[in-house]
């Protein structure tokens, strides 16, 4: 076994996962190194910052997920550079690991443009730590009004989201949600009626990408929730208690919520090799050029879909069709098959926006917009999750506490040392 080619995958997340699990009985040694001890389920980061769901239940064990492979490493560590001449990988703390195969899946990060302050102040939702991080400061702040109402004309009760694309609108019907549930109960003497939710978007539109009907439906939807939406609005600076707007206005705020934009893991650009919008290009079959035996896939990734020479969207649903089949190619090429192109199947374009209502642009050009688009909605993700009895869980115990308006056990446990 010990003469089995080395497989190293970068990153266990959606495609990670994805070319990992393709990889399951083939004649390899398979080596994932993920920062995390953990795959994040990121379509539901949201519903655990609204307290919705909590963390454990769409963070699932990667070493759990590598126990019916054959022969299996995993490093909870971060990967600080790439050297594709070596075929080596350096890793915090580790010796350099050499491969005979690379799957580089690591992902996307935040992008704040250079918006002052906002690496300081907002509050980003790209993984499990920063949703956790923003729920305990909506409850902490909450706690913090309860002892000093003088607060709310301070901004306390006032929750600010950038960026009006499915994060930002996602979030800012959740949010809305969140405030008008049981906190109620929990906080009588507080005018949680005061509070307010605002979603700033610099553009002239909410969800860019989707039809015209379906942008006004999510503006609809979300007003009707509360939320105050602000279309050609650009945040240019944040504090950590305001914000300040492109026109010069200055809001008093506690709470800036950052949904507003992605780039391509930073790591990508140790390869040496020419990228495409900071994102690795790919030949047909995912390999990069003039190295067959390095993958990408997922949000670090630019796939050109053939049908209309665009890149595919940074979409779950992409990285994990795109890992499936490069661990298949792998698997393959061990077996003496060939390289097959990758193919994407689409199964449309999707964002909730609140209990009940979603907007969804489906393959044949269909548009769905309520509940039976938030029903196509659970219908996806059931697939995107689908893998074990557990991840199904998640989804049934999100649905239950969606229908029934009912949150998780809302506490925060302070681990600094004090
Ligand atoms: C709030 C939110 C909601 C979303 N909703 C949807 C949705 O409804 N439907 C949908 O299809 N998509 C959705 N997406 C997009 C989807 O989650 C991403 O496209 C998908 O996660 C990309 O998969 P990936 O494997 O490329 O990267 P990721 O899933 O991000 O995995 C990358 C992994 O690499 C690890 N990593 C990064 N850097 C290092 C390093 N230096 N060393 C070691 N490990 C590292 C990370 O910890 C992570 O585990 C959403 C994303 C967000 C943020």
């Amino acid at each position: 076994m010990g003469n089995e080619p080395h497989v190293v995958i970068l990153g266990a997340g959606f495609a990670g996962v994805a070319a990992m699990k393709m990889l399951r009985k083939a004649p390899v040694r398979v080596t994932v190194i993920n920062k995390n001890d953990y795959q994040a389920f990121q379509p539901l980061l949201y519903q655990v910052a609204t307290d919705v769901l909590s963390a454990n239940e769409i963070g699932f064990p990667v070493r759990q997920m590598l126990h019916g492979h054959r022969a299996w490493a995993f490093h909870q560590a971060a990967v600080t550079g790439i050297d594709l001449g070596k075929r080596q990988v350096t890793v915090e703390g580790m010796e350099p690991i050499s491969y005979d195969y690379l799957v580089i899946a690591l992902g996307a990060v935040v992008n704040y443009f250079g918006t002052k302050g906002a690496a300081e102040h907002a509050f980003p939702l790209y993984t499990l730590a920063d949703a956790e991080r923003l729920k305990t400061h909506v409850l902490e702040g909450l706690e913090a009004v309860d002892k000093n109402p003088a607060l709310i004309d301070d901004g306390a009760l006032r929750f600010c989201v950038v960026g009006g694309g499915p994060t930002g609108v996602e979030i800012a019907g959740a949010m809305a949600e969140l405030l008008d549930t049981e906190l109620k109960q929990d906080y009588p003497n507080l005018p949680l009626d005061k509070a307010e939710i605002h979603l700033y978007e610099a553009g002239p539109q909410l969800l860019g990408p989707f039809k015209p009907g379906l942008r006004d439906y999510a503006k609809r939807a979300l007003e009707n929730l509360g939320v105050r939406v602000h279309l050609g609005v650009g945040v240019v600076a944040v504090e950590s208690n305001r914000v300040h707007l492109k026109s010069g206005e200055m809001i008093k705020a506690h709470t800036l919520v950052w949904g507003a934009g992605l780039q391509a893991n930073p790591l990508v650009s140790s390869l040496g090799i020419d990228l495409v919008k900071g994102r690795v290009p790919v030949n047909p079959d995912l390999s990069l050029k003039d190295h067959p035996e390095v993958f990408a896939a997922g949000d670090v990734a630019i796939v050109t879909e053939p049908k209309t020479s665009r890149p595919l969207p940074q979409l779950g649903s992409v990285a994990k069709q795109a890992g499936e089949h490069v661990g298949r190619t792998i698997a393959g090429l061990l077996r003496g098959k060939g390289r097959i192109p990758f193919r994407y199947r689409d199964r449309g374009t999707m964002a909730t926006i609140g209990r009940g209502a979603a907007v969804a642009e489906l393959p044949a050009g269909f548009t769905l917009t309520g509940p039976i688009a938030w029903m196509g909605w659970l219908l996806v993700h059931l697939v995107l999750l689908s893998g074990s009895i557990e991840r199904s869980l998640t989804l049934r115990d999100w649905a239950w506490n969606i229908l029934t308006r009912r949150r998780s056990k809302r506490i925060v446990v302070d681990v600094s040392r004090r």
